[in-house]
């Protein structure tokens, strides 16, 4: 028996002699992983609180300051170094871990949609704004409530790590993610003032809820181009006005303009190589004439251009121009491009999303899938990934057991993602900033 007990002391002693040698150094990833959750298990019902506050309170894009100096104020009480009105209303926090290491960024947008709320919710928006000079309802209708209460829950978890962390970590929150007519604003303002420096960040890392109608939990991403660029055109078809009975005398922009639609939807069928990767050219409005027997002097045409590979955006966008100009010019009539270029591709960088795949597939519930389909649409956290190595993955949001046929979608007057998944977007960005800076998979 004595002899026993004397062996177990040895053990006791000898395990407590490493865990204070292990105290000096950083401890291993599994002892990191385990605070990690138990962090953000409790920090949920702050999550849960921000999430609807925010959600009954949306704001347009380029106007979020109510959102502004709510998560300013706590990302200052939870110690990190605050810098506001980024980007007009953005807001920059710096956390500079106990060691040395490299610099790790991860971004929530803040902005609310032109969209009354439908969902019914106790904590459902009222709110009103002015979008393109009309009164509107504005609503979370994107899950950007959803993003920036699991930023804010990440930024506590890692600030309660702080002396564990080997380099920095910096939460973006960055505004008007949507557009808004006519105003610079967003990822690529964000970019000019300098978000990606001082100190420079080495990787980013984002979300986006739902897109998919995957259960609450699922992740999924995939490397390389994961989200569409998206550009708008216009384009005016000039003729001849004249009689409608006799056509001769003019130039019809109508059938010019018929014959265009038809010569664009060549582009992506006829023309590229659709084994690289999916396009879309889609003529979304047509606008002409004025009477059944005239012949107007011209026609107003506009459209999106979706894209994932960044020199086949540059071939389309070459193409279109000269489809609708050349057809045009055959008939004698004139055909004016005007592009108004959108957000490039969300592109997930190879490696980058190589290193961190076990990290996002330790966090996930429901469906993992680290070779997700594309999407074709867009969403300006492309900006960032043109100038550092970024990850951005999709946060399934719909309720478990739910009818994918009956969901209502992002920007859904009805759109009411489950509020099951916020834990698992805590864990996740918090793992890929834990991960990352201890080095994980390197
Ligand atoms: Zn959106
Ligand atoms: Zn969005």
């Amino acid at each position: 028996m004595g002899s026993t007990r004397n062996a177990a002391a040895t053990v006791l002693l000898a395990s407590s002699l490493a865990s204070a040698a292990g105290a000096q150094t950083t401890p291993a990833l599994d002892v990191l992983h385990a605070r990690l959750d138990k962090a953000a298990e409790a920090v949920m019902p702050k999550v849960v609180t921000w999430r609807r506050d925010l959600h009954a309170h949306p704001e347009l894009g380029n106007q979020e300051t109510r959102t502004s100096a709510f998560l300013a104020a706590e990302l200052r009480r939870m110690g990190y170094e605050v810098t506001s009105g980024v980007a007009r209303t953005g807001v920059v926090a710096v956390l500079r871990g106990g060691k040395p290491g490299p610099v790790v960024a991860l971004r929530a947008d803040m902005d609310g949609l032109p969209v009354t709320e439908e969902t019914g919710l106790p904590f459902a928006s009222n709110a009103r704004g002015q979008y393109n000079g009309r009164e509107v309802g504005v609503m979370h209708a994107c899950g950007h409530d959803f993003h920036m209460s699991i930023l804010l829950g990440a930024a506590e978890v890692l600030a309660g790590m702080k002396a564990d962390l080997s380099g920095t970590v910096k939460i973006v929150f960055q505004p008007a993610e949507e557009g808004v007519p006519g105003e610079p604003g967003g990822a690529e303002v964000m970019v000019k003032e300098g978000v990606l420096e001082n100190p420079k960040v080495d990787a980013m890392f984002g979300l986006h809820v739902g897109i998919t109608p995957l259960e609450a939990g699922s992740i999924t991403f995939r490397p390389k181009g994961l989200m569409a660029a998206g550009d708008t055109y216009r384009i005016v078809v000039k003729g001849r006005q004249t009689h409608g009975a006799m056509p001769w005398a003019g130039v019809d922009p109508i059938v010019v303009a018929s014959q265009i639609v038809l010569g664009l939807q060549t582009i992506v069928s006829r023309q590229i190589d659709l084994t690289t990767a999916p396009a879309v050219v889609t003529v979304g409005t047509i606008e002409g004439g004025s009477r059944h027997n005239i012949v107007p002097d011209q026609v107003r045409m506009s459209g999106t251009i979706r894209t994932f590979d960044p020199e086949m955006r540059k071939e389309i966008l070459a193409r279109v121009k000269r489809t609708a100009e050349d057809i045009a010019s055959a008939a004698g009539a004139t055909a004016e491009l005007i592009l108004d270029e959108g957000y490039p591709a969300t592109w997930n960088d190879s490696a980058l999303t190589e290193r961190m795949t076990p990290s996002l597939k330790r966090v996930a519930a429901g469906t993992f899938n680290p070779n997700a389909q594309p999407t074709t649409t867009s969403e300006d956290f492309s900006f960032y990934g043109q100038k550092v190595p970024a990850l951005y993955f999709f946060l399934g949001v719909a309720p478990k057991g739910a009818d994918p046929s009956a969901w209502a979608a992002n920007h859904s007057p009805r759109f009411s993602p489950d509020e099951a998944a916020l834990i698992t977007g805590v864990r996740a960005l918090a793992s890929l900033a834990v991960d990352f800076l201890a080095g994980a998979g390197k």
